[in-house]
């Protein structure tokens, strides 16, 4: 069973690389038409999709986030936050489970996710974000300086079901709205709320703001990339997809963004500048990938928001942790969450 099921990971994998070509990727004027077939290209997280269609639809978006920066650098430089920079935050969390559909021959028939399997990721969610617990030795000296403690820690607030069976192929909300098969979020002002269900790529977030409604506010995944369980992909069982999209949706980006260039990037200083991993160079790959140099320095391949197999990611950088701590911090975005 287990090989066969390894011969479909890898069928699954084929299937959504073969036809990755980084130019199409980068030249391509995105619209929601497209968004499925860019999905099977480069197929890990959405959130740079999902923010240039935002800012397609409207302009103004832009400056609306160059405020949320500005706010997040003031939030920063006040006396208030570096007095509370030790102290632990609480956020709450909501975990909404959509049985998939089974409908191809990749698809194991395993459908449920059991309380052990939530209570894992959770346990792994707080062991990157509160640096407890066993960590990963794969960092260069110049980087090991750089290692932040988010001291931000998971409490499971509700667990919801759906027996109905879905899946969906194309990015949308509908998991996020019970008029449409799925399940409607609970407090999402206060708490964040976690949908798991087949969604054909491994996850998404929406950062501080970019929501198109408060009910929809949250986090995707997809059940293979979700908690530890030996039936997952096996190079995304250690529940590390999760800990990623938590780090977008407390408003970090990923470190390749901007690529080389002087312009956008992900707002955060100590995370070197590279690009875009390419999973045809094998660069989703752990083997050679602390060598990797794309901007004239080494990149920070192991970041826990840049795109590797989950043995590889462990770190988040002091930068990074303030940058999310400020966003939880009275007068930041995601203020109203903490318990
Ligand atoms: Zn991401």
């Amino acid at each position: 069973m287990k090989s066969n099921f390894l011969y479909l990971a890898f069928l699954f994998f084929a299937v959504f690389f073969s036809s990755c070509s980084e130019e199409q990727i980068e030249e391509k004027d995105i619209n929601e038409s497209r968004i499925e077939q860019e999905q099977t290209k480069k197929t890990y997280c959405t959130v740079d999709e999902i923010q240039k269609i935002a800012l397609k639809k409207n302009p103004q978006l832009k400056s609306i986030i160059q405020q949320s920066n500005d706010k997040i650098a003031e939030i920063i430089n006040s006396d208030e936050f570096k007095k509370s920079k030790n102290n632990i935050i609480t956020i709450p969390v909501v975990f909404n489970i959509i049985k998939p559909i089974k409908e191809s021959s990749w698809q194991d028939d395993w459908h449920t996710i059991e309380r052990s399997q939530i209570i894992g990721q959770l346990n792994t969610l707080n062991r990157f974000f509160t640096q407890k617990g066993p960590r990963i030795n794969n960092l260069p000296n110049q980087f090991a300086k750089l290692r932040g403690n988010p001291r931000i820690k998971f409490v499971l607030k509700k667990i919801q079901r759906t027996t109905v069976k879905k899946s969906w192929r194309v990015f949308n909300d509908e998991m996020k709205d019970s008029a449409t098969d799925g399940i409607d979020a609970f407090k999402p002002n206060k708490y964040v709320n976690i949908w798991v269900c087949n969604i054909h790529y491994a996850g998404s977030a929406y950062k501080p703001g970019m929501a198109p409604s408060k009910k929809y506010d949250g986090i995707l995944i997809d059940y293979r990339y979700f908690g530890i369980n030996p039936r997952n992909l096996s190079d995304y069982n250690q529940g590390k997809t999760l800990v990623h999209e938590m780090g977008h949706y407390f408003n970090l980006d990923h470190p390749f963004l901007g690529s080389c260039g002087s312009g956008d990037d992900d707002h955060v200083a100590d995370t070197p500048k590279m690009t875009e991993p390419n999973p045809r160079r094998g660069e989703f790959l752990c083997e050679g990938i602390p060598n990797r140099n794309t901007c004239g320095s080494l990149d920070m391949t192991m970041n826990l928001m840049s795109y590797a197999h989950d043995e590889c990611l462990t770190i988040f950088t002091k930068g990074q942790v303030t940058r999310m701590r400020a966003t939880l911090a009275p007068g930041g975005p995601r203020a109203g969450m903490i318990e």
